[in-house]
């Protein structure tokens, strides 16, 4: 194994896995820590749920993930969190980041969330979504980590005692031999995480090229598109054309959508102009015990004779702000993350074996209670999401499923994914 993977959420773990695949590395991904030790692959990316756990926990699984990942012999680890620096103030990014440089012994690294293929872009250690800042986009209204600071230096300070610099676009501009005189001076400045600008592809090229050989990476997906050729330039591997194949299936599809970002409202707002079937999930309903999971279930499973069937909890801030102003933040968040559990299961159940899952707690939640282990990554439907295929537990039988981190994809993202319409990158 080259790389090892440690990703905070399930869909940033197939985010990151999808940029290596299409740089030609065979990636595996799995779903936790595997008791009997990790695939063989060239990458291996280990998914946990820990954006928004208890720091402690955070870091205690991460731990164990760096663990597994030098057991299994890798040469480098990437800490991958969202590209759009997603934590809450307690962390986790930066208590990781200090924990897993610890225990590798290193005393530098990066931080880079960028993906300009997405809209995410740093400049001067500011982050930008498409045009605005952070702070203005529509993340500082998520439900469970609000940005509302778009200096990632101050962000990223606030979060590890390790003191956090500046690695500036003009410097990566310079090329690979630039950047790292400049991450050597930086180090000898003492300080020990830098916040790198990328502003596009070929910043983020020449960052992995510069840190292909740092012991430690912790970026968003956006810097491991450059790490296979790096790798490949130092003779480590070479890279393959058929590292994203997944088998054509047979049977119904269907969409379930927690997330509440702007992108998949207007996601849902699309399918529902369009006239396709949907059934929606209302926390306050599920709450009073109005409705329930079953009822929801039956009724899609019902409606799947007539095409894919969209099963969402997806709001508005303001809706959303009221159910956790009446259930409170936590539990709304669990109940709904249960309720769409239960559905997607029972429509795989039911046959359904291609289920695209819009938002990464809501795709972790899923996931589990699918029971599947580990993911091969295919093609992407769009940048930052493949379609990917697993074995399901107990019958053996192969499924596929596109789990979208909430601010991708555009608005005709579920369609487009269910046509298996796969974008050429
Ligand atoms: P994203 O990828 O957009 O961040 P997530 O699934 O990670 O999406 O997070 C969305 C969170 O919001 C989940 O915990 C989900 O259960 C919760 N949620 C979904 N719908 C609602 C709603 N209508 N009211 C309150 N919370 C909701």
């Amino acid at each position: 194994m080259i790389l090892g993977v440690i990703a905070d959420d399930f869909t940033g773990a197939t985010d990151v896995a999808s940029m290596l695949v299409r740089a030609g590395m065979h990636t595996v991904q799995v779903l936790g820590v595997p008791e009997s030790g990790l695939p063989q692959a060239d990458a291996v990316v280990i998914a946990l749920k820990t954006r928004t756990s208890a720091p402690g926990d955070a870091v205690a699984q991460s731990l164990r993930a760096l663990a597994s990942l030098r057991a299994a012999g890798a040469r480098q680890i990437y800490f991958k969190y969202c590209s759009t620096f997603d934590s809450t103030a307690q962390g986790n990014i930066g208590p990781v980041t200090d924990a897993l440089m610890a225990a590798l012994g290193t005393d530098f690294t990066i931080a880079c969330p960028a993906f300009p293929e997405n809209g995410r872009t740093v400049f001067r250690g500011h982050l930008f979504v498409g045009d605005v800042l952070l702070s203005d986009s529509g993340m500082r209204h998520h439900p469970l980590t609000p940005m509302t600071d778009s200096n990632l230096v101050r962000v990223l300070q606030a979060q590890t005692s390790h003191p956090v610099g500046l690695l500036r676009h003009d410097t990566i501009d310079g090329g690979a031999t630039i950047t790292q005189a400049r991450m050597a001076q930086l180090r000898a400045e003492g300080l020990k995480i830098a916040v790198a600008d990328a502003l596009s592809n070929e910043h983020l090229m020449t960052l992995a090229e510069a840190c292909a050989e740092l012991p430690l990476l912790t970026a968003g997906s956006g810097v491991a598109l450059g790490l296979p050729s790096a790798y490949a330039r130092r003779g480590w591997f070479t890279p393959n054309a058929n590292a994203c194949d997944l088998d054509t299936l047979q049977g119904p599809a269907a969409v379930v959508s927690g997330s509440c970002s702007e992108a998949t409202n207007a996601q849902v707002a699309q399918w529902l102009a369009a006239g396709r079937m949907a059934l929606q999930v209302d926390p306050l309903a599920l709450h009073s015990g109005q409705q329930t999971a079953d009822t929801v279930l039956a009724q899609a499973t019902q409606a799947l004779a007539q095409g894919p069937v969209l099963v969402y909890a997806t709001a508005t801030p303001m809706s959303v702000r009221a159910v956790q102003q009446a259930i409170g933040v936590q539990a709304a968040g669990e109940q709904v993350e249960h309720a769409l559990a239960h559905i997607a299961q029972g429509l795989v159940q039911a046959g359904v074996r291609r289920l695209v899952v819009a938002g990464g707690e809501t795709s972790g939640a899923v996931v589990q209670a699918l029971g599947v282990q580990q993911l091969r990554i295919g093609a992407a439907i769009c940048p930052g999401v493949p379609w990917t295929q697993s074995t399901l537990a107990g019958s053996g039988e192969a499924v596929q499923l596109a789990l979208k981190s909430g601010n991708f994809g555009g608005a005709d993202f579920f369609a487009q994914a269910l046509e298996r319409a796969v974008v050429a990158l």
